[in-house]
């Protein structure tokens, strides 16, 4: 049950988290017990604590045929209203495309987000961002929205309230966060984004459609959020035709952070392959991950989809939107770039630059 492996090789996972100093030893560990060939590292910046970032870098650094790292950018400038200097979001994009990182990860557009940094994406202070990422075609795995249960408290599931991600009345509206974007893509129409957890749209497979078909250059990643897995299992049928119709438009992921234990990321890739590869009916086992909830919220029904459906999903959608070898961080540079973090947040919280993880890796890195 738990032991669940795909029928199909060369597997690119787009949507994977890192932790700490062991990302590269832990997701190499879960690579090699799922079959999974290679791995997207989605790694935003805690910009107050100088993380986050860095330990993905490293870990690229370290198996640089196994890991592509998408990178936050920081916003240290904007959430110290200018006291602390950082490069312009352009200037990120450059730099983190010059020490080798494959694309950006956004969570701009994730209420919790809007709550930390109240500055929508439409903003003038993202203008030279978008412009840049769209002349580039850097590739951008962006977080938007959340599911339409964290809006309800009646209906919010107990694992993401104990997140704190229940979203009122004084929270951005879920409509209001698609509006931004069709703004942004309307603004630059060539974008080069997979929308993280099916753009939170599986439980409106009509308008999943409208939304691929209006913007030819995005895609949605598989990564679960479990409730995409149970709305399209009401009607089995009507996803596989989805899949079938926009199999270059889906792009496989998990979700998995290298903070798991190899039998929990197994279990969580395990679901998503057999969801995707059987006509099974089964539920989210026991010994799942917490994030996942507990077997008795849903039925998963598998969509038995075709082998060249398949891989595409798995490799050939995001080997197309971003490359199907990693660029390759290049450690020294890599490393200033760390210190850089380091200092940064140093100025924006007091902590001391060399207790950072970014000062940690930095000095690794020189040591490769
Ligand atoms: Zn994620």
């Amino acid at each position: 049950m738990s032991d669940w492996s795909s029928r199909v090789t060369n597997i690119i996972d787009a949507h994977v988290h890192g932790r700490d100093m062991e990302t590269a030893q832990r997701l190499s560990a879960i690579c090699d017990a799922t079959g999974i060939d290679r791995m997207g590292i989605v790694a935003i910046q805690n910009p107050e604590e100088g993380a986050g970032l860095p330990a993905a870098l490293y870990a690229a650094a370290q198996h640089p045929q196994r890991f592509f790292v998408f990178a936050g950018l920081n916003h240290a400038q904007k959430l110290s209203d200018g006291a602390v200097r950082t490069p312009s979001l352009a200037e990120q994009v450059d730099l983190l495309h010059q020490i080798g990182c494959d694309g950006i990860k956004m969570i701009e557009g994730k209420p919790t987000s809007r709550q930390k940094m109240d500055v929508p994406v439409t903003d003038p202070y993202f203008a030279d961002y978008w412009a840049r990422v769209e002349e580039l075609g850097t590739p951008i795995v962006w977080h938007v929205n959340d599911p339409e249960e964290f809006w309800d408290p009646e209906a919010i599931p107990g694992w993401a309230r104990e997140r704190n991600w229940g979203y009122g009345p004084e929270d951005v509206t879920k409509e209001q966060l698609y509006a931004e974007v069709d703004e942004v893509l309307s603004r630059h129409p060539r974008l080069n984004v997979i929308f993280a957890h099916f753009y939170f749209l599986s439980a409106d497979l009509e308008r999943a459609a409208r939304f691929l078909d209006d913007h030819p250059t995005v895609c949605f990643d598989l990564a679960p959020g479990i409730e995409m897995l149970y709305n399209i299992s009401r009607d089995p049928e009507a996803g596989r035709e989805f899949f079938t119709r926009y199999a270059d438009r889906i792009v496989f992921g998990t979700d998995i952070s290298a903070g798991q234990t190899v039998e929990e990321a197994t279990i969580r890739a395990g679901i998503v392959f057999r969801w995707l590869e059987t006509e099974d009916e089964f539920r989210v086992p026991e010994e799942a991950d917490f994030l996942l909830g507990p077997p008795e919220d849903g039925v998963i029904r598998g969509m038995a989809l075709p082998d060249d459906v398949l891989r595409r999903v798995y490799r050939d959608n995001f080997a197309r939107m971003a490359s199907s070898e990693p660029r390759g961080i290049d450690p020294l540079a890599a490393a200033d770039y760390c210190d850089e973090i380091a200092r940064i947040a140093a100025d924006l919280s007091g902590i001391e630059a060399a207790r950072t993880e970014a000062a940690n890796v930095a000095a690794r890195l020189r040591a490769i």
